[in-house]
């Protein structure tokens, strides 16, 4: 059979289509995608040159690779398929209604307050686990709950490096925990955002608590050592679990850097498990804050992993991701970056969340 010319042509240009089409189909199939567990710009800056962006929602971040990655990157890739990942602002048919009382609370919340215990941290120069510094800052924290009536303890885990622990323990009732990371990754006067905000959170929300009845057990988790691995974190639920006190512990909230923002939005971040947990606060930010939520899944990256490994139902407050601050990990987060006003809204959301839950 004789084929003229044109036809040759488009038989090949067929054939062609149809090789490139079987190609891109199985480069589809086998295209594994990765999401990054950190955001340290040092890291970021050496995987563009292994990988390539496939997805970017703020705290979200999924790469494929080009190349080989070296191992000291590759710790911080998870395997992932792109359907697991969300990142939303839900939407409610009804306004939940805020309760006068709780209401009356948040008022005693003020971005003063935030900015005087966030100065305080930051002129512990270097708050790196370790240091004699981080130590100081340590004691400082336990002195204020102590100020506050709470029965506290310091837990050193390494040479210093301590974990400190506030509690008041009603009868009977299991447990609500609030944490945040009191280390830095050791920038001299820096680690205003990263986390001083979190602790005066923490410092905040233990001071506002004490003056309530509440019908549940507390715990005021200052963790350390989360720069370097959440070491202190790990620590305390292996301890925890040891003793038998996990099980008694039914919901976690974690402060990491709440005091950056231009927006309005706040990240609330917790594994898929958890999502009615993340909708629920979500309604609350509504109620009684001007925030605006957005629900980022799945989690990573800061002390409430240790957590919801455990199966606890956790979530992460953060500033809205997408545009975090620029001094992330650098000398510049000092003090004067922040927004305190920001930061105060956030810890107003989760003392509304520490009122409102029930279990
Ligand atoms: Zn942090």
């Amino acid at each position: 059979m004789k084929i003229t010319k044109d036809e040759f042509v488009k038989n090949i240009t067929i054939a062609g289509l149809l090789l490139f089409l079987s190609l891109s189909l199985l480069d589809a199939a086998e295209k594994k995608y990765y999401l990054l567990t950190t955001h340290d710009p040092h890291i970021v800056k050496d995987l563009q040159k292994y990988t390539v962006l496939e997805k970017n929602t703020g705290r979200l971040v999924i790469v494929s690779k080009i190349k080989k990655v070296p191992d000291f990157i590759n710790h911080y890739l998870r395997p992932i398929k792109l359907s697991e990942v969300k990142s939303y602002t839900p939407v409610f048919k009804t306004k939940m209604n805020p309760d006068p009382s709780v209401q009356m609370a948040l008022k005693n919340i003020t971005p003063e307050d935030v900015k005087s215990i966030v100065t305080k941290l930051s002129s512990f120069e270097r708050r790196s686990a370790g240091t004699e510094d981080n130590k100081k800052a340590s004691e400082w924290i336990e002195a204020e709950f102590k100020t506050y009536g709470y029965q506290t303890e310091s837990d050193c885990f390494r040479n210093n490096t301590c974990n400190i622990y506030a509690e008041r323990k009603v009868e009977g009732k299991d447990y609500f925990l609030i944490e945040a990371h009191l280390d830095s990754v050791g920038r001299p006067g820096a680690g205003a955002d990263d986390n001083a905000s979190g602790v005066a959170g923490l410092l905040i929300l233990a001071r506002e608590m004490a003056k309530q009845n509440p019908d549940k057990s507390l715990i005021f988790f200052a963790t350390n050592g989360e720069e370097r691995g959440l070491l202190g974190a790990k620590h305390y639920v292996k301890k925890l679990k040891k003793s038998g006190k996990l099980s008694k512990i039914k919901f976690v909230l974690n402060m990491d850097m709440i005091g950056y923002n231009q927006n309005g939005k706040v990240d609330l971040e917790t594994n898929r498990e958890h999502e009615d947990q993340a909708r629920w606060m979500s309604q609350l930010v509504n109620a009684y804050t001007g925030l605006t939520p957005n629900i980022s899944i799945p989690a990573w990256g800061s002390d409430h992993m240790p957590f919801l490994k455990e199966g606890i139902e956790t979530i992460l407050t953060i500033e809205y991701w997408k545009t975090k601050t620029p001094c992330y990990h650098s000398s510049c987060d000092k003090p004067g970056h922040l927004n305190y006003q920001y930061a105060a809204e956030i810890i107003r959301l989760n003392l509304a969340t520490i009122l409102h839950k029930e279990f």
